[in-house]
This record gives structure tokens, C-alpha cells and sequence, in this order.
């Protein structure tokens, strides 16, 4: 097991990966569901698109600008939820929501939560917990909403 300070730098090698690299970034044109985010108080925009079929969504996209944390997020957000039915996607987002908004002494469990679990140390940053949340609270927005009319959501 590598020690605390060895892992905090591998967390933060793959936040800055997924921040020069996001992944799924692009606009999707055959999209069913989107949702825009705005954090104000970082200044974080983020589209979420989302391709659902039936109960599973079949494909996942994200465009935007903002910070670092808020880019790895969506780039990790998209990852994880590719593929999951909207039942797993929802145990994602709860877990996900516990780790980053729980106090930092605490301990939280992050095995479920694979890769988001790099994301774990926003939460000794409470302003940057907006900014890691954001593309998440885009995704519910957009899989609440049944048309195709952008649904819009800020932290505040
Ligand atoms: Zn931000």
C-alpha cells in the first residue's frame, strides 16, 4: 500500500491527465437528453449530452470551460457512467455527492466509486466542491428532462 503523500500525487496526476485530455469532449448531435451547468462562483460552464436507450445510457458527452476540477470531473463523470443503467448511475451519483461533501477527518468509502474516487480531496476545499459537482448535477438535469429542450442548472 503506498503511503498518503504518494497517493495524493497519483490522485492529482489523473486529475491533471483528465484535465489536459478530458474525455468524451465534444458536442453530440444525436444526443437525446442535455442539460447546461453553471457554477458562478468559479465561473465553471458545462452541456452534458446524453444518449439514453430505454434504461441504459448508451453514450455520454460533455462540452465547456472552467477550472481544472471541474473539467476532470465531467471527463471522469462521463467515463464512469457510459454503458451503467440509470439505477447505477444514480448509486454513483450518491456516493459521489457523500465523498465530496463529507468532512475531511472523516472516513468515506470510495471502493464503489472507482476512478471518482480521485476527487476525494475537494472535499478539505469547500468552494471546489461546486466545481466537482457541477457536471453531475448537469447529468440529472438532463436525464430528468424527457424532451429535447435544454435544461439549465446552477450550484447556486
Ligand atoms: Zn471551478
Amino acid at each position: 500500500m503506498s503511503s498518503d503523500s504518494e497517493l495524493r500525487d497519483l490522485y492529482q496526476e489523473v486529475i491533471l491527465d483528465h484535465n489536459k485530455r478530458p474525455r468524451n469532449f465534444r458536442v453530440m448531435e444525436d444526443a437525446n437528453h442535455r442539460a447546461d451547468g453553471h457554477n458562478p462562483l468559479c465561473g465553471d460552464r458545462v452541456t452534458v449530452f446524453v444518449r439514453l436507450a430505454g434504461d441504459r445510457i448508451e453514450d455520454v458527452s460533455f462540452q465547456g470551460s472552467g477550472c481544472a476540477i471541474s473539467k476532470a470531473s465531467a471527463s471522469l463523470m462521463t467515463d464512469s457512467v457510459k454503458g451503467q443503467s440509470l439505477g447505477d448511475v444514480d448509486t454513483l451519483f450518491q456516493g459521489f455527492q457523500l465523498m465530496v461533501t463529507s468532512a475531511p477527518d472523516t472516513d468515506v468509502e470510495t471502493d464503489s466509486l472507482g476512478k471518482l474516487a480521485v476527487l476525494a480531496g475537494v472535499r478539505e476545499f469547500p468552494s471546489r466542491v461546486k466545481c466537482a459537482s457541477l457536471a453531475w448535477h448537469a447529468l440529472r438535469a438532463a436525464l430528468k428532462d424527457s424532451s429535447q429542450v435544454a435544461a439549465i442548472v446552477s450550484t447556486e
